[in-house]
């Protein structure tokens, strides 16, 4: 096929994972894109691939192998932007005066790099995939190598210099200044790293050091995002409790600090035009007095948050070597509550860890009754090879037991959740429309972050629209616009 002369390289970016990887993939396109890349979203139609994986569970490396095989795989179809109907380079980019596409390897192939947590976990599995060029772990300086591989890809005969970005070194990503993919909520990294050690989790091993990025950074990059058009900013990290601290591990943390408080406070007063300010997750210990305070006296804070629970069993969160204990967990639910209007609270559950007998299941039941909460993650155990609690495979609960506590929990998340949502039903609250994907119907997360329905033509995705609620059934809740 005929290609435009405008031949900008073109590229995507694949995530999977947490919000921190979605981040992190978002830094990795600001990146390129910067450096005069043209994005595209479908992958067939990028001349580099990037893949930034996930580790976290077995399933989640086995995705993240899965979709680098896909990527090394799929054909490179005419990728010209003029063809994409993106004709124009993003502002800021250099404008190709000649063609200067990425150069295929031997095999004809587009370039595919692998990045993230099972790039760092599995180096050598992620490089013998055919068709990989490039594996970066989480210990490189990703921006510096990428830009070097992008440089080593340009064909030299086809180098028009005026044309042609530099690709200097650099020691860290970019803070974020560009929009991110959906143009209502854009994720803010503010923590990376954990040393606590959980005996079922890799990420430790992945992501050893913690580092923070300090308040004034994570001003200026609010203001950019809110700028931007974006309307809600979470917050997130590896351990987001752990932000401005040295370590995760509490008894080792700097007491009288709070240091997220400090921070919520500075993006609550000197951020114009923050709409919403959300917090990714939360544990016991972080839950203090003093962040409580500094979070009820912000309108902009949602009353939303993810408290991972894991286990409601004393016994099963020691073998975990989680950091709270079931009163410590109920005192947080009883400190949120008294503080916030029928605060919205979401959570994670692990199902038949090793050694869980009916007994702490039950507890963990307890819990969820207690909590209330209006969604429930609810995992199945998967032993993580590399973890504490991988090995013990003497303790691990057969198959169709933990079927049966993931049905059991399962049912009793789904009623919480209805029960919760019916309790708006003829009150007022506030959508934030995601992607328009019908020529009528809307929908969005309100403050409390269950999703939405209504019909409004005229509303745009990350218009704010007040909503009264009508009805709500197990799956959906309906509203009309005011
Ligand atoms: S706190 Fe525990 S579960 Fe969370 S990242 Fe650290 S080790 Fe993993």
């Amino acid at each position: 096929m005929e290609k435009s002369s405008r031949t900008l390289p073109t590229f995507c970016v694949q995530s999977l994972g947490c919000k921190v990887n979605q981040y992190e993939a978002e830094q990795i396109a600001a990146a390129l894109r910067r450096r005069g890349l043209v994005e595209v979203a479908d992958p067939s139609v990028a001349q580099l691939r990037v893949v930034h994986t996930c580790t976290v569970t077995v399933q989640a490396a086995s995705k993240s192998r899965q979709t680098t095989r896909r990527a090394t795989r799929l054909p490179v179809l005419d990728c010209s932007p003029t063809r994409l109907g993106d004709g124009v380079p993003p502002n800021g980019a250099p404008q190709a005066t000649g063609a200067w596409d990425l150069q295929p390897d031997t095999a004809g192939r587009a370039r595919v790099v692998v990045t993230g947590c099972w790039a760092t976990s599995d180096p050598a599995e992620a490089a013998a995939i055919p068709g990989v060029d490039a594996v970066l772990t989480n210990q490189d300086d990703v921006r510096a190598r990428l830009w070097s591989l992008v440089e080593r890809w340009m064909p030299l005969e086809s180098d028009t210099s005026a044309a042609r970005p530099s690709f200097a070194a650099s020691v860290a990503l970019p803070i974020l200044a560009d929009r991110q993919a959906g143009p209502q909520r854009a994720f803010l990294k503010i923590q990376d790293g954990c040393d606590a050690f959980c005996s079922y989790c890799i990420i430790p091993r992945i992501r050893p050091r913690l580092s923070s990025k300090s308040v004034e950074d994570c001003v200026i990059e609010a203001r950019r995002l809110v700028e931007a058009g974006h309307v809600e900013i979470v917050l997130s990290g590896i351990f987001l409790g752990a932000y401005g601290q040295q370590t995760a591990i509490r008894k080792r943390q700097r007491s009288g600090a709070t240091p997220l408080a400090a921070l919520v406070e500075a993006l609550c007063t000197r951020v114009p035009g923050l709409g919403r300010l959300r917090l990714s997750s939360l544990e016991p210990g972080d839950m203090t007095v003093e962040l409580i305070a500094v979070l009820r006296s912000h309108a902009q804070v949602v009353p939303h948050f993810h408290l991972p629970l894991q286990s409601g069993s004393d016994l099963i969160l020691r073998r975990m070597n989680r950091q709270y204990r079931r009163e410590d967990y109920l005192r947080m639910i009883d400190r949120v509550e008294g503080a916030f209007d029928r605060p919205a609270i979401t959570t994670d559950i692990i199902v038949g860890f090793p050694g869980e007998t009916d007994r702490e299941f039950a507890q963990t039941l307890a819990v969820v009754d207690r909590a209330r909460f209006i969604h429930t993650h609810a995992f199945h155990f998967s032993p993580r090879p590399g973890t504490a609690a991988a090995r013990w495979r003497g303790d691990f609960v057969r198959g169709p037991v933990v079927n049966e506590r993931m049905r059991m929990l399962t049912d009793r998340a789904r009623a919480a959740g209805l029960a919760f949502r019916r309790q708006f039903v003829g009150q007022t609250v506030e959508v934030l429309v995601e992607k328009v994907e019908h020529p009528t119907h809307r929908h969005g997360r309100c403050e409390r972050y269950f999703d939405v329905s209504f019909e409004n033509p005229a509303a745009r995705a990350g218009d704010a629209v007040r909503v009264r609620i009508e009805r709500a059934d197990e799956e959906h809740t309906w509203g009309i616009v005011l």
